[in-house]
């Protein structure tokens, strides 16, 4: 079977004047098809970068990027990103913003144009359609920003700290609205959240990453009953409280070590 990501060996150097970062150093990541994976880690451990790598925003200083096979050398309409910030444009209705990605891929026509009524109705989201985002809560903004990201069917979706922005209880409902959706579709999804819960709530596998310079430190796959639940019900399954104090033991070892003085954020 193709992996929908693999890296193989790949490192990232910034070169800025200050001199030259090491912000990941080979890594190694195969993601299957279909498969749910959260990156975690300690406050400028690489995440982001790791997202724009696999994005093809920014080519890795070594190594090899696949996605579904093919070696990424530029953005793809495979690979949907969304981020923390929503960045709908205020002067664009909601229909306008959700459409933008396959208007930018010239994609937009009447049949396209009408799944994205669907998808914004299934985000429940149909009344709000002819507002323009100022007049949005926070969270049905993000669900804006996921219907534009899920619009050109990408296979793969990126997702930055898309909740962290979020009060708590919109936060765990907009969880459970994406790890549905996405299973539904059968996407496969990369995460990157400094919240432990969310992470074992919400993924199959979850990647630890440490600092100076960004690398895996550990890898563990979420237990079965946890992963067929919800997100909101994953938290009162069998094994979540240990699987929460195993990785939280691994962010105070990373703070011991000094690698980080801002705690897990
Ligand atoms: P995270 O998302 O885990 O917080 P980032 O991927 O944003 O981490 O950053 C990893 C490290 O690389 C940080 O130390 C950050 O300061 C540095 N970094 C990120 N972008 C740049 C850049 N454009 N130039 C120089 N250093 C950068
Ligand atoms: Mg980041």
């Amino acid at each position: 079977m193709i992996s929908a990501v693999e890296l193989n060996g790949v490192s990232q150097v910034y070169v800025n004047r200050k001199g030259t970062f090491t912000a990941l150093k080979d890594i190694d990541l195969t993601i299957r098809p279909g498969e749910f994976v959260t990156l975690i880690g300690p406050s400028g451990c690489g995440k982001t970068t790791l997202l724009s790598l696999i994005s093809g925003l920014l080519p890795p200083t070594s190594g090899t990027i696949r996605i579904l096979g093919e070696e990424i050398r530029k953005p793809t309409a495979k690979v949907g990103y969304m981020l923390q910030q929503d960045y709908l444009f205020p002067w664009r209705t909601i229909d306008e913003n959700a459409s933008i990605g396959l208007e930018l891929l010239g994609r937009l026509n009447e049949h396209t144009r009408s799944s994205v009524l669907a998808l914004l109705d299934e985000m429940g989201l149909s009344d709000q359609v002819d507002r323009y985002p100022h007049q949005l809560s926070g969270g049905m903004r993000q669900r804006v920003a996921l219907v534009r990201t899920l619009a050109p069917e990408p296979d793969i979706l990126l997702l930055d700290e898309p909740f962290s922005a979020l009060d708590y209880q919109t936060k765990l409902q907009l969880e459970d609205l994406v790890a549905q959706t996405l299973k539904a579709r059968k996407k496969t999804a990369v995460l990157v959240t400094h919240d432990i819960s969310e992470a074992i709530a919400m993924s199959d596998r979850i990647i630890v990453l440490r600092p100076n310079p960004g690398r895996v430190l550990a890898e563990v796959e979420v237990p079965e009953a946890i992963r067929r639940a919800l997100p909101l019900k994953a938290r009162e399954e069998h094994g979540f409280h240990e699987l929460f104090h195993y990785l939280w033991g691994l962010f105070e070892q990373m703070d011991k070590r000094g690698g980080n003085k801002s705690g897990a954020e």
